[in-house]
């Protein structure tokens, strides 16, 4: 029997999907008591469940459908390619036409001087590129002991045992034996959680100068890198403070080390720019990128490497590649993808309707009883929940239980949203509309309601 083709009732799917699938991030035995949703299509902004619910899905899947769901476009050009050539490697003094394409392509889509990309299959790998790449930059400059990569708290940067190590995770940390070694974390700029009493500029250049004072601590001479993601998305999208990113750019500048922006969710057009380093003006040596390169349709990712480290990495063998480093189907589908934002104009898109749009409809719930802040910058927003409104304070329930609650309220009114902690966050494909904004206003305000209501009924209040 063909499960594909065969449209077993969602009781059968959900049975099997427990028996047999491992999910990531979930716990067996509570997912199986729950039953998974089971996802079967999807189009523009929505998708359709095996029960046929249509739901709102504000976060892009996993950050990542930047152009919407249903583009044929993307499954020709996964199918020609696939007919052409299903598969080539890039090592051994060999190459392909797509690989060579979308090379060229970022090399005139990012800033300068990023004219080079070394190949992954995901986010996670390139971070793991990047590792290696940073502390091979300085071991070919005669500095081998610069090795330490400083990251931060609360950073996401894949699930790898590397990548995972770069995360600031402790949920992720407290499994599995990391960080890895010469990797540090210094605090991250989350001013509504931890600025207590200062302005969100002075807490912004605070938490910048921890960055020079690690940097000291550890020895400039054993220092390889800082990464950040220049918006903290998996960690709750927290917006920096205005006066951060300047001051680590000072700090990058007088000292001897790498900056790598973690690109993987802001590139390609969350932020109404191609890149994030360019919307807060950073000049990183080093860009991690996946998700909206292919829009979710095809796995891949890469480092975009700068010149003058590209020189020095090229001087010997560089020894690390994957097997689907540039893979000719993700590159093919990843050329068409960025052929769309750039032929519909995607970015103007985002800065003329799609934030303003989301910004107003996030900007609604700043009175609900329940929210403390509610922001966005281009197209990821966050809603914070808090028992009083006027202190910035936490629940006294254990860190999660309300956004917990308003996840489930959500998955009840057909809209994805994602909660971290007691936070909410959006973060919907670029193509969003003022229609789709209405439909969000209207879902999301039902299930805060319906959460206000069981946090009332449950004394959490
Ligand atoms: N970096 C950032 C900033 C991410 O948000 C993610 C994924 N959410 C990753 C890296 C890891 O990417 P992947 O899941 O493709 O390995």
């Amino acid at each position: 029997m063909n499960i594909l083709t065969n449209h077993l009732p969602t009781a059968e799917l959900q049975r099997i999907d427990a028996a047999h699938h491992m999910h990531p991030f979930t716990g067996g035995a509570e997912l199986a008591a729950k039953g998974t949703r089971v996802i079967t299509r999807a189009d523009g902004v929505m998708l359709t469940d095996s029960d046929g619910h249509e739901i709102l899905d504000m976060m892009a899947g996993l950050w990542c459908v930047n152009i919407g769901y249903g583009r044929d476009e993307l499954a020709d050009a996964a199918s020609r390619q696939m007919r052409e050539l299903p598969y080539y490697n890039t090592f051994f003094q060999t190459s392909h036409v797509p690989v060579i394409a979308l090379s060229q392509k970022l090399a005139e889509l990012a800033p300068e001087p990023f004219n080079n990309t070394f190949f992954a299959a995901s986010g996670s790998e390139a971070n793991d590129t990047n590792i290696r790449l940073v502390r091979q930059y300085w071991a070919a400059l005669g500095k081998p002991s610069k090795k330490v990569i400083i990251s931060r708290t609360n950073a996401y940067h894949g699930s790898s045992m590397g990548s995972g190590s770069l995360g600031g995770m402790a949920h992720m940390h407290a499994q599995g034996g990391l960080p890895i070694e010469n990797i540090v974390h210094i605090d991250q700029p989350h001013w509504w959680a931890e600025g207590a009493e200062m302005s969100p500029e002075e807490f912004g250049l605070l938490r910048a100068r921890q960055l020079e004072q690690e940097i000291d601590a550890l020895g400039e001479e054993n220092v390889a890198a800082f990464i950040a993601e220049p918006i903290q998305g998996a960690g709750g999208v927290i917006i920096p403070p205005e006066t951060y990113w300047p001051e680590i750019q000072r700090i990058c500048d007088a000292r001897e080390i790498l900056l790598i922006a973690d690109e993987v969710i802001l590139g390609f057009g969350r932020t109404g720019k191609w890149f994030g380093s360019e919307y807060y003006g950073i000049r990183p040596d080093i860009m991690t990128i996946a998700k909206g390169l292919s829009s979710g349709y095809a796995p891949i990712g890469g480092s975009l490497v700068s010149d003058h480290v590209a020189e020095v990495i090229g001087r010997s063998d560089f020894n690390h590649g994957y097997t689907y480093s540039g893979h000719p189907v993700s590159c093919a589908v990843a050329l068409e993808n960025l052929r769309i934002i750039e032929e519909e104009n995607l970015l103007g898109h985002v800065n003329d309707h799609a934030a303003p749009a989301l910004a107003k409809a996030i900007e609604s719930f700043a009175d609900h009883p329940l929210i403390g802040e509610a922001r966005s910058l281009g197209m990821l927003g966050a809603l914070q929940f808090t028992p009083d409104k006027s202190r910035r304070v936490p629940f006294k329930a254990p860190k999660g239980t309300i956004g917990q609650i308003a996840r489930e309220a959500c998955f009840r009114n057909n809209i994805v949203m994602r909660h971290v902690g007691d936070r909410m966050i959006v973060s919907p494909p670029l193509i969003l509309t003022e229609e789709h904004c209405e439909i969000f206003k209207e879902r999301a305000g039902k299930a805060l309601g319906e959460t206000y209501a069981t946090a009332k009924a449950e004394g959490l209040l």
